[in-house]
């Protein structure tokens, strides 16, 4: 709907790349006026497909994350078979170790971990940023008035590792201190060695707690990397023009201010990109608002992406909100500490009532895990430290995420979405005061 600003230099390359809004949620939802009040009048929630030269994304989907070229634990056959479209991995780890030169050479991150669905790589700028800079407030966002103070700060006993200037960012290594440095340049060359079906612009993460003129100035060095990614991507892409075409999506940033997100989503809006991700600081409790402020701004007919979210309840909030696919890396990261999902809320198989329980994880769940194994075996696995058990937990818990989206896909479509919606969490948070 909205032409890019410039024509793209690389039409032919770029088809094997699109999407397609199948349903409105406006459109198809019987809306209780009091909801529409609530969110500003307006439901962006919508269906489609995106197709990729490795295969179509039915949307909302939920993108597993492999970090390391690896969904921890689970074998690619086991993602497959347990209904993930797409798997997310990061490239400032594969860029240290083994090297984006190594995926390059294997032909592209799916053909190196063995799975021949799409693949997307974050930018680096986050990990960059968080495990390079040390502030780990980045990662827990909590709630903090934000200062002058808090631009330059550090988490107790952390030293600072990244050191931002409007060319790039130089960081340490978490792996062995060495010093590197990414520039949008630098990412966009990783990210093409990578060779995953969607990419992200290089783009500073700023915290809740930057004062508002660092959120301002950190803007404008976002939006001018986007430019040169925007640039040195058209130019990797006809040099690489045996490769299949990967897809670049724009990163919004503004951190809480509903102005900084929407002139971000206009001028990122407004360059050549193939589709958008939602970045940055996002707090429970402004997330449906962030995310529906760019939204309303980004343009309608590309994908957007919905950077690192974890909970059923804000996975519900950015649906409707408009967020067409997002990445999350709670189902395994929890499944490792035993904790498991269930429609009746998450527990913890290592708990000792579970010892001589023979029943599956959950009653119902059509997951490998669960046509399997009982809740006494997990028990035991998890209790005897074998590592089995984050293997039989975390292919359950991406597959109750996987069901649960799914579910929230088909009822977008055939009108039923805040029934069900209402249904699912209603059950879920019940035990919670
Ligand atoms: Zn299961």
């Amino acid at each position: 709907m909205t032409a890019p600003a410039e024509a793209s230099p690389f039409p032919a390359a770029r088809a094997a790349f699109g999407f397609e809004v199948e349903h409105r949620l406006e459109e198809t939802a019987r809306i209780p006026g009091a909801r529409v009040e609530a969110n500003g009048g307006r439901f962006l929630g919508r269906t489609g497909t995106v197709t990729t030269p490795h295969g179509t994304i039915r949307t909302p989907a939920f993108v597993p994350v492999g970090t390391k070229a690896t969904v921890k634990a689970v074998l690619p056959e086991s993602m497959r078979e347990l209904g993930a479209q797409a798997l997310l991995a990061n490239a400032y780890h594969l860029y240290l170790q083994p090297g984006a030169d190594v995926l390059d050479a294997a032909g592209g991150l799916g053909a190196f971990m063995n799975w021949d669905g799409p693949t997307f790589t974050d930018s680096g700028g986050f990990q960059v940023m968080s495990l390079g800079s040390g502030f780990k407030k980045v990662i827990d966002m909590s709630t903090v008035e934000a200062s002058a103070a808090g631009d330059d700060d550090v988490a107790a006993g952390r030293e600072r590792m990244a050191h931002v200037d409007d060319d790039g960012v130089t960081f340490k290594s978490h792996i062995n201190g060495d010093v590197h440095r990414f520039t949008p340049e630098i990412s966009m060359r990783v990210q093409h060695q990578l060779g995953a079906d969607v990419m992200f612009a290089f783009d500073e993460l700023t915290t809740l707690h930057n004062s508002r003129g660092y959120q301002e100035a950190s803007l404008e060095r976002t939006r001018r990397w986007a430019q040169r990614c925007v640039a040195e991507h058209a130019r990797l892409t006809e040099e690489r023009a045996h490769r299949p075409y990967q897809a670049l999506f724009g990163v919004i940033q503004g951190a809480q201010y509903e102005d900084l997100r929407r002139t971000a989503c206009r001028d990122l809006g407004a360059m050549d990109f193939d589709g958008y991700g939602i970045g940055g600081a996002l707090e429970k409790e402004n997330l449906g608002a962030i995310v529906r402020w760019c939204n309303e701004e980004l343009p309608e007919d590309r994908p957007r992406h919905l950077l690192g979210i974890s909970e059923p309840d804000d996975i519900f909030t950015a649906l409707e909100n408009g967020a067409d696919t997002f990445d999350c890396v709670s189902p395994t990261r929890v499944a490792r500490t035993s904790a498991v999902y269930t429609p009746d809320g998450r527990f913890n198989v290592n708990n000792a009532r579970f010892r001589t329980d023979f029943s599956p994880v959950h009653d119902g769940c059509d997951c490998y895990t669960c046509t399997h194994y009982t809740r006494a075996y997990l028990h035991h696995l998890f209790k005897a430290k074998e590592r089995l058990s984050a293997t039989l937990a975390s292919i359950h818990n991406e597959r109750f995420v996987v069901r649960m989206v799914d579910g929230a896909r088909e009822a977008m479509a055939d009108g039923t979405y805040f029934e069900y919606r209402d249904e699912f969490l209603g059950r879920y948070y019940a035990g919670r005061s």
